[in-house]
C-alpha cells in the first residue's frame, strides 16, 4: 500500500487528514482518493519509459471522476476512453484531445462523429463493419478518421476470465491473421487514415510474457504493414498491469514493464501508447464505511456494514480480495467473521471468512485499493443513492462528488396516464 494511506497515532489518514475527519463532513459510505498517490503512480510510469517518451493514456473507465481526469490531464496523460460519455467527460476535464484514444467493440454513429469533430489521436477500430461506418462517417463530414486496428493477438494473460480480453474466443479485436487484409481494405478507404496498430490482453496481469508476446506480435504486425507501404506511426499496447490487493501480491513494477517493454522495442521508430488504468488509480483509493450491526448467524458471525455490492461490486463480481481495516487502529483479539452490505443478494460481500480484530456497531472500516472499477461501476441497485467521492490532498480535502439524494432515485422516471 502506498504512504499516502497509513496509521497516525492509531488513526487511519489519507495524506495528512484524518479518515474520521472527512467521514464527519460526509458521513458513510465515501471513495476517498489521494491526489499525491495518483500523482506517484503516474511519475513512476513516466520515468520508466522516459528514454522513449510514450503517450501514457490513462484509461479512463477505472475511475472517471471529473477531478481524477483533470489530474491526470495536468500530469500530461493522455486519456484512453470506451464510449462518448469518457469523451465528454476527458474533455470536460480540460483533456488534450490530440492524446485520446478510443477503444471499445460497439461504438455508435453519434461516438464515431463525436471523436472525428474532437480531433482526437485514433480510433481503435475492433471491426471491419466499424471500419466501414467510419469510413462513411467522415467522408460526410468530410474529414478523415485516424484509426489503430485493434487485433486479437490470442494471448492467455492469465487473469480473471472475464478480464481476459486477447484470447481467440474474446469478442474485441480483429484476428490477428486476418488484420494485413483488413489493413489493406482500410488503406483505400477515403476516409480512413492509418496510423497505428493495437492491442489490450486484460486486466490485473502479473506476468510480463504475455505482454511481451503481445507486443512481438504488434511490432511484426507494424513492420509488415510498414513494408507493405502502409505507414504505421503508433504502436498502442494497451493496459492490465495489475496491482497489489493482497500484502503478499507482488506485481511487476513499471520499471521492469516499461524493461521489457523499451527492449522488445529494439530502438524502431514507433510511438508507443500505454493505457494503464487499475495500475494508475487502484492504490490511490478506498471506500470507508461503518458497522451497522454485528451478528451472529448458525455457523458464522456477520460484520454488516453501511456501504453493499451497489457500492463496490468487485467482491461479489470477481470474488477479488480487498484488503480491509479497522480505521482506529485495533489491538482487539481477531475473529474470523464475513464482512457483507445490506442488500437483498448473497453475493453482497466484502470479505469471506476473515481474520479480523473485533470490531463494534459504528466502528469505520476502510476498505482499500478501490481507486480503480470502484465508484465507476457503482449502481442504485436496492434503491441506494450512490455515495460520495472525496479528493485529498495534504492537510485538505474536496467533494469531487456529492453524495446523491432519495430525490435523485426518482430523477427522470414518469408514471404514465394510465395508471393515475
Ligand atoms: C480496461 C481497458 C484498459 C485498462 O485496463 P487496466 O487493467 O485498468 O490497466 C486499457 N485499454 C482498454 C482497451 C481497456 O478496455
Amino acid at each position: 500500500m502506498q504512504n499516502s494511506f497509513l496509521y497516525k497515532d492509531n488513526e487511519y489518514h489519507v495524506e495528512d487528514v484524518p479518515v474520521k475527519e472527512i467521514v464527519k463532513s460526509v458521513g458513510t459510505p465515501c471513495y476517498i482518493y489521494s491526489a499525491s498517490a495518483l500523482k506517484k503512480s503516474f511519475n513512476l510510469y513516466r520515468e520508466a519509459f522516459s528514454s522513449i517518451d510514450p503517450i501514457i493514456c490513462y484509461s479512463v473507465k477505472a475511475n472517471s471522476n471529473i477531478a481524477i481526469l483533470r489530474a491526470f490531464a495536468r500530469l500530461g496523460a493522455g486519456f484512453d476512453i470506451v464510449s462518448g460519455g469518457e469523451l465528454y467527460r476527458v474533455l470536460s476535464a480540460d483533456g488534450d484531445p490530440k492524446k485520446i484514444v478510443f477503444s471499445g467493440v460497439g461504438k455508435t454513429n453519434e461516438e464515431i462523429k463525436f471523436a472525428i469533430l474532437s480531433d482526437i489521436l485514433f480510433i481503435n477500430v475492433e471491426s471491419i463493419e466499424e471500419l466501414s461506418a467510419m469510413d462513411i462517417t467522415a467522408k460526410e463530414l468530410n474529414k478523415k478518421a485516424r484509426v489503430a486496428i485493434r487485433v486479437n493477438p490470442d494471448i492467455d494473460p492469465k487473469t480473471h476470465p472475464y478480464i481476459s480480453t486477447g484470447l481467440r474466443e474474446s469478442k474485441f479485436g480483429i484476428e490477428f491473421d486476418k488484420a494485413l487484409d483488413v489493413y489493406k481494405k482500410a488503406s483505400v478507404m477515403e476516409g480512413i487514415d492509418i496510423v497505428g496498430v493495437d492491442a489490450h490482453i486484460g486486466s490485473q496481469i502479473f506476468d510480463l510474457t504475455p505482454f511481451a508476446d503481445s507486443l512481438k506480435k504488434l511490432i511484426e504486425l507494424a513492420d509488415l504493414l510498414c513494408k507493405e507501404g502502409i505507414d504505421i506511426g503508433y504502436i498502442d499496447i494497451g493496459g492490465g498491469l495489475g496491482i497489489s490487493y493482497e500484502t503478499d501480491d507482488i506485481p511487476p513494477e513499471p520499471r521492469e514493464y516499461a524493461d521489457m517493454i523499451i527492449s522488445e522495442l529494439g530502438g524502431k521508430e514507433y510511438k508507443l501508447v500505454l493505457e494503464p488504468g487499475r495500475s494508475l488509480i487502484g492504490n490511490a483509493g478506498i471506500l470507508v464505511t461503518k458497522v451497522n450491526y454485528l451478528k451472529e448467524g448458525e455457523t458464522k458471525k456477520f460484520v454488516i456494514v453501511d456501504a453493499a455490492m451497489n457500492d463496490l461490486i468487485r467482491p461479489a463480481f470477481y470474488d477479488s480480495y480487498h484488503e480491509i481495516l479497522n480505521v482506529n487502529e485495533s489491538t482487539e483479539d481477531e475473529e474470523i467473521v464475513d464482512i457483507v452490505g445490506s442488500v437483498c443478494e448473497s453475493g453482497d460481500f466484502f470479505a469471506k471468512d476473515r481474520k479480523f480484530p473485533k470490531v463494534k456497531r459504528d466502528d469505520l472500516l476502510a476498505i482499500l485499493s478501490a481507486g480503480a472499477y470502484g465508484f465507476v461501476m457503482s449502481s442504485n441497485y436496492n434503491s441506494r443513492p450512490r455515495v460520495p467521492e472525496v479528493m485529498v490532498k495534504g492537510e485538505e480535502f474536496f467533494i469531487v462528488r456529492e453524495r446523491e439524494t432519495i430525490e435523485d432515485l426518482i430523477r427522470g422516471e414518469n408514471i404514465p396516464d394510465f395508471i393515475k
